[in-house]
C-alpha cells in the first residue's frame, strides 16, 4: 500500500527527534536535564482537580456534548474575556470549545484553506501551524521575525501580491519559540493590513496568562476592528497546567467561528462534559492561582537569563512564556550546538531550526522543570565554560 502525498509531506515532529536523542544519551547513563518541550512540570491545581472529580460523577456527562461546547462553558469563556480583556464576545456565536487549541488550530487550515491556497506563518513559529497547512493542501508561506524587527512579522516587507492571495496569516504573542510579546502598534497596523488585503487573522493567544513583572499581554480583539477580521486561539493548558486535558477556545470573528464550527461538527463530538465543568471552574477562579503561578515561574526564568548572561550572554528576560530565546555561540550551528551541548552537560535544549529555518543561530530553553535543576544546569554550563562569546562549544 502507498502512503498519501499528504502524509508524505509532512516532517518529522521535532519532539519525536529530541526524544530519540534524549533516550539515547538516557542509555549511556548521562543524567539528563530537560529543557526541550514546553510542557509543565507542576501538576494541575488541586481545586480544578476536585471539580473535575464532582462532575465525572454527574451521569448528565456521560453523554456527547453539545459539539459546539456547552452553553455554560461558552459564557464562562465571555465572561473571562470581558474580565481579562474587556472583550464583549456572544457566547452564541462567537465562542467554540476546542480539544485543545492545537485540534483548532489544525483544522483551521481545512477550514480556510483550499488547495494550493496560501497561509502565511511566522517563521521561527510553533510547528503546528506548517504541518497544519500542509495536511489541508495549501501552500506555507514564512513571514520572518527576526529580532531586529522585535521579533515581529514585518508587514511592510510582504509582497502584496502574495497578500493578496492569502487566506490566513497566523500570529503568536507571547511568542513560541521567541517569548516575545506584540505591541499596541502592531495588532493595530495588522488590522489595518488584513483589512487592505482581506485576509484572516488567527491569533495564537496559548501564552497570555504566563507573564511576568505583572505585564498583561492583550487580545487582538481589544482592538477596534479585531474582531472584523481575526479569531482567537486560546487554551487552559498552559494558564491552568491543563496540557493532559484537552480543553481550549476559539473566539472572534462569527463568520470564521461558525465556519470553523462546521468543520468541526463534522469531525469531533466536542470535549468530554467533565472536563467544561472543571474548565469553567478554572475560569471563574482564575485570578490568584495565575498570580501565585507566574510570580514562581518568574524565578526559574531570571536562575536562567541571570546564568546565561554571567556567561557572556546579553539576554534582556522575555515578558511572558516559558522560554528563553537565546543566540547559539558562533562556529556551529543550532543543531550541532544542541547535539554537543546534550554530549557534554546532559542538558536538553531544542534548536531554533525545529521551529523553522528563520530559528538558524537559536536555541530555546522551556523552564518546565525545578529551580534546582535549572540551577544545575547553569553550573554545568559554567563548568563546561560553555559561553556566548567562545568560539565554539567545546569543554
Ligand atoms: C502549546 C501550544 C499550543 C497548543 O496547546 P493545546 O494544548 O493544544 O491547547 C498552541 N500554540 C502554541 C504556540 C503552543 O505553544
Amino acid at each position: 500500500m502507498e502512503l498519501t502525498e499528504r502524509i508524505k509531506r509532512i516532517p518529522p515532529y521535532i519532539f519525536a527527534t529530541i526524544d530519540e536523542k534524549k533516550a539515547e544519551a538516557k542509555s549511556r547513563g548521562i543524567d539528563i536535564i530537560d529543557l526541550g518541550i514546553g510542557d509543565p512540570d507542576i501538576p494541575t491545581p488541586q481545586f480544578i482537580v476536585d471539580k473535575m472529580t464532582e462532575a465525572i460523577n454527574n451521569p448528565a456527562n456521560h453523554s456527547y456534548p453539545p459539539y459546539q461546547g456547552t452553553l455554560a462553558f461558552r459564557e464562562s469563556v465571555s465572561r473571562w474575556y470581558k474580565n481579562r480583556f474587556n472583550v464583549t464576545l456572544n457566547p452564541a456565536k462567537e465562542v467554540l470549545s476546542l480539544i485543545g487549541s492545537k485540534e483548532g488550530i489544525a483544522h483551521s487550515f481545512l477550514t480556510f484553506l483550499d488547495p494550493g491556497d496560501k497561509a502565511l506563518l511566522p517563521d521561527p513559529g510553533y510547528p503546528a501551524y506548517n504541518v497544519g497547512v500542509l495536511i489541508a493542501g495549501g501552500v506555507p508561506v514564512s513571514v520572518p521575525v527576526t529580532e531586529a524587527n522585535n521579533w515581529q512579522p514585518d508587514l511592510d516587507a510582504i509582497d502584496p501580491a502574495v497578500a493578496k492571495e492569502a487566506k490566513m496569516i497566523f500570529l503568536n504573542f507571547p511568542g513560541n519559540p521567541t517569548g516575545a510579546v506584540a505591541t499596541d502598534e502592531f495588532y493595530e497596523k495588522a488590522i489595518a493590513w488584513a483589512k487592505k488585503y482581506d485576509v484572516l487573522i488567527c491569533n495564537d493567544l496559548a501564552y497570555s496568562e504566563v507573564y511576568f513583572e505583572g505585564q498583561k499581554p492583550r487580545s487582538i480583539l481589544e482592538f477596534p476592528g479585531g474582531k472584523d477580521v481575526a479569531i482567537e486561539f486560546h487554551t487552559l493548558s498552559k494558564t491552568f497546567n491543563m496540557t493532559g486535558w484537552r480543553v481550549g477556545m476559539v473566539v472572534g470573528n462569527e463568520w470564521a467561528v461558525q465556519a470553523l464550527g462546521k468543520i468541526k461538527t463534522n469531525v469531533d463530538s466536542g470535549v468530554f462534559g467533565a472536563i467544561q465543568e472543571a474548565a469553567i471552574y478554572a475560569m471563574d477562579n482564575y485570578q490568584p492561582f495565575v498570580d501565585n503561578q507566574n510570580a514562581f515561574m518568574q524565578k526559574r526564568r531570571d536562575i536562567i537569563v541571570n546564568g546565561l548572561n554571567e556567561l557572556g550572554w546579553n539576554l534582556t528576560a522575555p515578558l511572558a512564556t516559558y522560554y528563553i530565546w537565546a543566540p547559539i555561540p558562533k562556529g556551529t550551528t543550532s543543531n550541532q550546538f544542541t547535539i554537543d551541548l546534550l554530549e557534554q552537560t546532559g542538558i536538553l535544549v531544542v534548536p531554533g531550526t525545529g521551529y523553522g529555518a528563520g530559528g538558524e543561530g537559536y536555541f530555546r530553553i522551556s523552564i518546565t522543570t525545578s529551580n534546582d535543576r535549572l540551577e544545575e544546569a547553569v553550573k554545568r554550563l559554567k563548568q563546561h565554560n560553555i559561553r556566548f562569546d567562545s568560539a565554539t562549544v567545546s569543554a
